[in-house]
């Protein structure tokens, strides 16, 4: 019995709807593990909703994509000459490269690709330092030029960060080159588009997809319920339990990527003091669960296996049977679910 994510699937579509009504020039980003939901899912439902473009992580994931999906893709992940060995290829019409070093728009002068032009912002991931874009814009005879790239931060003023780079662009030798943005608000897309007479295309992935959790409910399976007396060994570990308590086994393990969290940074002292907190329940061999058990997070009774975990229960607590169903909290972005389900009269259709 698998980690399933159900879908409210008319409501979801509901949320996709809306969202691309409030903001017509989206750009989805479908990349990785789409989010949760699939790559080639997610290429559907932006074929559905009718744009024209969505933008792919890297080079890799154009074919699974582009088969889903018969518009224009940007590729997030910079141009390389020799990414991974190979040059990517330069002559699909459907595809628009992200260059973001001066040599590398050199090699790409006269290859008739399509580009953007990644500008370094303050997040300095990629980019050509806008002191050197007028160089970059230089080498433009011969490719398609489509726009600037902008990728900035999710704190501090990025909104002001985006007005003063989008004013100091060189002149490309076109009118209205549109700015290809991410993490931009709508009111603030708005307003850089018409204080600088640029149109604004918004990457977006989460506020997209994930924008309405009320849409999606992660549900694990009970496998087995055992009860433990005091002192007796359970477990790889074979740890003890102290008192008597109620060994619970749930679907979701570490190849569903339970248990494992992308590092964050404790930025406030309250987040290091969880952190710290956190640290001391690991340590004294208590780590709070994601699973849900009868209104409460369950500890985990040892780390997660690969494809379930171990939850101990106080004697207390009346436990769940086997085949119920409990809720758990995930990361999508980091998550691979056995099933992805689809419900409601509009449901599986692609
Ligand atoms: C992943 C990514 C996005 C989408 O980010 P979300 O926070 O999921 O909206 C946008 N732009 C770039 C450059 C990215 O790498």
């Amino acid at each position: 019995m698998p980690l399933i994510l159900r879908v409210d699937a008319t409501r979801w579509r509901e949320h996709l709807r809306r969202y691309v009504a409030a903001h017509p020039q989206v750009v989805p980003v479908v990349k990785g593990n789409g989010y949760g939901l699939g790559r080639r899912r997610l290429a559907a439902e932006v074929a559905t909703l009718g744009l024209p473009t969505l933008a792919v992580g890297s080079y890799e994931e154009l074919g699974d994509v582009g088969d889903a999906f018969a518009g224009d893709l940007l590729v997030l992940t910079p141009w390389r000459p020799s990414a991974g060995g190979s040059a990517p290829v330069v002559d699909d019409p459907r595809v628009i490269h992200t260059v973001s070093r001066l040599e590398d728009m050199r090699d790409l002068a006269g290859s008739g690709a399509r580009v953007v032009l990644e500008v370094l912002t303050s997040v300095h991931r990629h980019g050509i330092a806008p002191d050197r874009l007028g160089e970059a814009v230089g080498h433009l005879d011969g490719v398609s030029f489509e726009g600037w790239a902008l990728h900035l931060p999710l704190a501090g003023d990025r909104h002001g960060e985006a007005q003063r780079l989008v004013r100091a662009l060189p002149d490309a030798g076109r009118t209205a080159t549109p700015v290809w943005a991410s993490h931009l608000d709508a009111a603030g897309a708005a307003r850089l588009a018409e204080t600088t007479a640029t149109p604004v295309r918004l990457r977006v992935g989460t506020a997209l997809w994930l924008g309405d959790r009320g849409a999606l409910q992660v549900k694990a399976s009970v496998l087995d319920v055992h009860r433990l007396r005091r002192g007796e060994p359970y477990g790889y570990r074979q740890r003890r339990s102290r008192t008597a308590s109620t060994l619970l086994v749930v679907s979701g393990g570490t190849a569903h990527g339970v248990g494992l969290e992308a590092p964050s940074a404790a930025g406030t002292a309250r987040q290091r003091a969880l952190a710290l907190s956190r640290g001391g329940l690991a340590a004294s061999g208590r780590t709070l669960s994601p699973f849900t058990v009868g209104g409460r997070r369950a500890w985990f009774a040892e780390p997660p296996h690969m494809q379930c975990s171990l939850l101990r229960l106080p004697a207390s607590v009346e436990p769940p049977a086997v085949g119920d169903e409990v809720d758990v909290e995930v990361r999508f972005t980091t998550t691979l679910f056995d099933r992805i389900d689809l419900t409601g009269p509009d449901g599986e259709r692609s």
